[in-house]
């Protein structure tokens, strides 16, 4: 994706203009097949959107995306459709995204009719129970409705109809953060092993890391609508440039409970999106900001080949850092 850009008008009515957010600024990035890429940040960061972006659920204001070199970006919905099978979806919400009026087979075989895959009633029926067994539920199953099932069991349904059209990616738009932390693993696990079963791209968006951390690849972090660093995981959680990495690491709910954290060091909320900040729009809230990070937006820049970060002190402060570390003569 090259500088995609997405401005979510508001409501307007006669006394006020309609008032712009910009949900995603100018983000690029590249997702290599058979990744996990994980897109991190708070709610109001931009990572869904940027997720719907991509998948071209929703339409950018401005920039491309390509798929395996292919601008789709201007593409009708029906040159959209075919490439529709590939690029899948599971709702973070498996309550809200079943019919509740669709019996499970209904819903897991929709999409096999809807793009033509098993025009044949009987073959669908075949392969709905076969997809239902591939994410651990019983194919007897295939009659019910889903207010018959627990909240892991409908967010597998939602991920055997996802699976149903062969899709070569798949976005997972917090796909376990609605479910009891007891079946999280369980979901996180599936996912898994379903990417190496068929060879999927996975993108997951996440609020939390800890999530994220066994699955993935890489890491975005997105705030108010900017990727602000970019590296595998394990850079991510071990070396984390940026300080809202930073901080977000360090206030990530600790292995062992009990002990108590140090200092806040997240402090205030995200700047409301429609009145961005100037300059580093991480100044209000960082313990390292300057006048040039007042008044300069930092480019997020390539550090080595495979990491990127927008600070414009992240050299400096890993200098620092590293002079903590290393102990006197
Ligand atoms: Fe903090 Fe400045 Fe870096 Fe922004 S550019 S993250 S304000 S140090
Ligand atoms: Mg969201």
């Amino acid at each position: 994706a090259v500088g995609l850009s997405k401005v979510f008008k508001g409501p307007r009515s006669l006394f006020h203009k309609a008032s712009e957010v910009l949900a995603v600024d100018r983000v690029s990035l590249r997702i290599f097949h058979g990744e996990t890429l994980a897109i991190v940040g708070e709610s109001g960061s931009g990572k869904s959107t940027l997720g719907r972006l991509l998948l071209q659920l929703l339409r950018a204001s401005e920039g491309d995306v390509f798929y395996q070199g292919e601008n789709i970006s201007r593409l009708s919905n029906a040159q959209m459709k075919p490439l529709r099978r590939e690029l899948q979806i599971i709702f973070q919400d498996p309550f809200a995204s079943l019919n509740p009026r669709m019996t499970v087979e209904q819903i897991v075989a929709e999409p096999l009719w809807l793009h033509n895959i098993l025009p044949n009633a009987q073959d669908r029926q075949a392969r709905v129970k076969e997809l239902l067994t591939t994410v651990g539920l019983p194919a007897a199953f295939s009659h019910r409705y889903p207010h018959e099932f627990s909240g892991g069991q409908r967010q597998r349904i939602g991920i055997a109809r996802a699976l149903a059209s062969q899709p070569t990616l798949l976005l997972g738009d917090e796909p376990v953060s609605a479910l009891d932390v007891s079946v999280q693993a369980q979901v996180v696990n599936l996912l898994e092993s379903l990417k190496q079963q068929f060879g999927l791209t996975m993108i997951i968006v996440a609020h939390g890391l800890a999530v994220i951390r066994h699955m993935s690849d890489r890491v975005a972090v997105m705030y108010l609508g900017q990727i602000v660093e970019l590296a595998s995981v394990d850079d991510i959680f071990d070396a984390p440039l940026h300080p809202y990495t930073q901080a977000l690491i360090a206030s990530a709910p600790l292995l062992s409970p009990g002990v108590k954290r140090p200092v806040d060091l997240l402090p205030g909320d995200m700047p409301n999106p429609s009145n961005m900040p100037s300059g580093c729009r991480f100044h209000t809230r960082c313990a390292h900001a300057n006048e040039q990070c007042r008044q300069v937006e930092p480019p997020l820049e390539n550090v080595g080949d495979s990491r990127q970060v927008a600070c414009h002190r992240w050299t400096e402060l890993q200098r620092s850092r590293t002079a903590v570390l290393v102990p006197p003569p």
